[in-house]
């Protein structure tokens, strides 16, 4: 008879060899390991349900039909609970640095799919009612799987009722639209579905940025700016996010620092600094901390408050534009989720 393996008292070369032999990838055991280590030992959990990620961070993956797998993500913080909602199954955008650019785009989510991440995971936080004081998702980004530009009808139908005040009821200004820049489109956005809106920069120069967002090539650096400038309803109240990935070598000098400044000097801006989150086999790496603070601090010294955003979620593989329900990931993910219930029970000593 097999009786469970004890993981108590393995060391970690023993623990990864588990973890390899039940099914984890080799490129994701190691930090599985060091997750497990932490859970038992640091804070003594007994069993695997014990082992949510530390953070509060929760993700769901959705499945509406055959293929259609779609992610969302609670981030908790201490002023606010943000959700991050995905727009499309896949994407056509191709962004260098993002792992959903690596998968096709299956199909745009219609607004009940949409809508439907907000009410599955208000459900499972038991965030009922949603006009309730303390409420646990205060905020909503479309910062998920795909480009909400590209879905405009069913983001628009969707965040309709996100921002209904007989609905879910949450103001404008804690709904946030994120475009890699379909230029056309952002004044359509703002006048019709009126939330706060978000670019996805990431480079200062047409050169650089037709490399990592393709889509620049199309709508380069100076109409995606001019857009912005106009954007209905920006204001300092309300300011437009500027996105900007920290790629090591690639878009992080201080030059760049200092042209990215300039770029959005005349409109009402936020700059979100965000260390690129690695995933097997991208091209890029993040930015030195060392680096990321000297870039920040000219930023600041400008007069924004370019808060870098701390990864969250980076243990259940849950960066907002880095979720992915194409298989291999999804599988590894759903082994994992097995492995945590089943299999390291039934491994033989
Ligand atoms: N298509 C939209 C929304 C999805 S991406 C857009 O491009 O804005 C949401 C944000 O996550 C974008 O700023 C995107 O550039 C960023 N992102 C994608 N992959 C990332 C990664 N690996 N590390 C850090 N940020 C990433």
């Amino acid at each position: 008879m097999e009786k469970p393996l004890s993981l108590i008292g393995l060391d970690k070369p023993a623990l990864n060899t588990a973890l390899v032999a039940a099914g984890v990838p080799d490129k994701a055991a190691k930090m599985r390991v060091s997750q497990l280590w932490n859970w038992i030992y640091v804070h003594g959990a007994k069993d695997f349900a014990a082992m949510t990620t530390e953070d509060g961070t929760r993700k769901w993956l959705l499945r509406t039909g055959a293929g259609i797998e779609f992610e969302t993500v609670y981030i908790p913080e201490a002023d606010r609970g943000t959700l991050c909602v995905s727009s499309q199954v896949g994407c056509t955008l191709t962004c260098r640095f993002c792992h959903t650019g690596t998968q096709k785009l299956v199909r745009n989510l219609t607004p009940a799919e949409i809508l439907g991440q907000v009410l599955i995971a208000k459900d499972a936080l038991e965030d009922w009612p949603s006009t309730a004081p303390g409420r646990k998702v205060t905020n909503v980004v479309m910062m998920g799987m795909g480009e909400p530009l590209y879905n405009f009808d069913n983001v628009k139908a969707a965040l309709a009722i996100v921002m209904d005040g007989d609905a879910l009821a949450l103001s404008k200004r804690r709904v946030t639209l994120s475009t890699a820049g379909v230029v056309p489109m952002i004044a359509r956005a703002g006048s019709e579905i009126g939330s706060s809106l978000a670019i996805s920069l990431h480079a200062v120069t047409d050169e650089i940025r037709d490399q990592i967002v393709p889509i620049n090539k199309k709508y380069p650096i100076a109409e995606l700016i001019e857009a912005c400038r106009t954007y209905p309803g920006a204001s300092n109240a309300r300011r437009i996010t500027f996105e900007y990935v920290m790629l090591k070598g690639v878009n992080d000098s201080i030059a760049d620092a200092r042209a990215l400044v300039k770029l959005v000097a005349g409109i009402p801006a936020k700059i979100n600094l965000i260390p690129f989150n690695a995933w097997p086999g991208a091209p890029y790496e993040c930015s030195d901390w060392s680096q990321i603070e000297k870039f920040a601090e000219i930023v600041n010294k400008a007069g924004y408050a370019s808060p870098v955003r701390t990864p969250r979620g980076r243990d259940i593989m849950a960066a907002c534009g880095q979720l992915k329900s194409e298989s291999v990931k999804q599988r590894a993910s759903e082994r994992m989720a097995e492995l945590q219930s089943a299999e390291l029970a039934r491994m033989p000593h």
